[in-house]
């Protein structure tokens, strides 16, 4: 099988996705899968589908076209503001989006009244991150510009935390969210379907605490496919964290100085540091890089530490065992690590088990 690979157990992903779902059930919470790491993959979708979600959300066009094409049926939101040159693509395949800009939303109805559907809209409110969102004193306003476009359903509104400073979704911003939610169906006369509270960084926040007050939906991509909470990146009790793997091959392996030998300036990468003297040491490396994967967000198998990455190769140390020139070790990856292996186009990606339906048996490879 070819390496390097990510190796994806959909039932793992499935039992995490399963448990998130069950849990937030019982706070009242539904969830939306998050299937932008995976670049939209279409059996993703299914394992959490098949867990519960009430819809999935991505932020790229593409993932979502990607999903239709591969006849999901779901409803899928676009979870990025849409580019206004994308509205019409937008319209043609989510079934709403998250909006902060009136242009926008604006092209979003002229493309929807082309092709006479309606577009639904969720607007997401600036609660602290400073990523995406409506000042709160300002959302009034763009409900009302929103609710006039006769393309548009305005279906609730959304907030974003965590992402750019690290802010933490807390009783705080949520009750926030909340009242913010009430103020809006007080005025407009309406009924929002949609508060969504945030990502994978509010389970602390909804598991902590029975206040869930109007918010009813949470974006999840990052609990569910690695198992870890974001804010800490510490695994959920119950969850898989090993349900995606990095597998590398080792393609040299030799007794070597632990300290470079000569003058040194800076690496490849722009790196300074020197290692401490530790004699002659086993050194193994693996055909992996920077191009591939981040190796900073990679945890090795027990036994193996990572010393060093270059863009072709990642360098490790095993303790005193030299490793066989073409070992297979494998690596838990965090987020950062998994968005870059599963973009790069070097890095084979491995489903199992496969979908029901599809012949031969054994894993995908894609
Ligand atoms: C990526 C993203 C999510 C999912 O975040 P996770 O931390 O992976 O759960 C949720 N909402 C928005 C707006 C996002 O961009």
């Amino acid at each position: 099988m070819s390496v390097p690979r990510l190796d994806i157990d959909l039932r793992k992903i499935h039992d995490n996705a399963s448990a998130l779902v069950d849990s937030l059930g019982h706070c009242g919470i539904s969830v939306t899968g998050v299937t932008k790491a995976m670049l939209g993959c279409p059996a993703i979708a299914d394992a959490f589908l098949q867990a519960g979600v009430r819809s999935l959300g991505d932020s790229r066009i593409e993932n979502i076209e990607t999903l239709r094409t591969a006849h999901v049926s779901a409803p899928i939101a676009m979870i990025r503001s849409p580019m206004m040159s994308q509205a019409a693509r937008v319209v043609a395949s989510a079934d709403s989006s998250f909006n902060t800009e009136v242009e926008v939303i604006q092209q979003l109805s002229a493309a929807a009244e082309s092709t006479g559907k309606k577009h639904g809209v969720v607007l997401m409110v600036e609660l602290g991150d400073l990523r995406e969102g409506i000042m709160p004193a300002d959302l009034e306003c763009t409900v009302s510009e929103a609710f006039r476009l006769p393309g548009i359903t305005v279906r609730g509104v959304g907030t974003n935390l965590a992402c750019r400073y690290g802010v933490v979704p807390d009783q705080e911003s949520m009750d926030r969210l909340s009242a913010l939610a009430d103020s809006i169906e007080a005025t407009f006369g309406l009924t929002l379907d949609v508060v969504s509270g945030g990502n994978s960084a509010n389970l602390k926040w909804a598991f902590g605490n029975v206040h869930t007050g109007k918010i009813n939906d949470l974006r999840l991509g990052e609990s569910m496919l690695l198992g870890r909470d974001p804010v800490d990146r510490r695994p959920i009790a119950g969850l898989h964290t090993d349900a995606i793997t990095l597998v590398a091959e080792v393609i040299e392996s030799k007794i070597k100085p632990s300290r470079p030998t000569g003058a040194t300036a800076q690496a490849a990468f722009g790196d300074v540091s020197i290692p401490g003297d530790r004699g002659l040491v086993p050194q193994a490396i693996l055909a992996v890089g920077r191009q591939d994967v981040d190796p900073d967000g990679l945890q090795a198998q027990p036994g193996v530490e990572i010393s060093g990455a270059s863009s072709d190769h990642l360098i490790v140390h095993s303790g005193r065992e030299r490793l066989p020139v073409g070992t297979e070790l494998w690596f838990e990856p965090n987020y950062s690590a998994l968005l870059r292996a599963m973009t790069s186009p070097f890095v084979s990606k491995v489903i199992r088990p496969v979908r029901a339906g599809n012949s031969p048996a054994g894993p995908t490879e894609g």
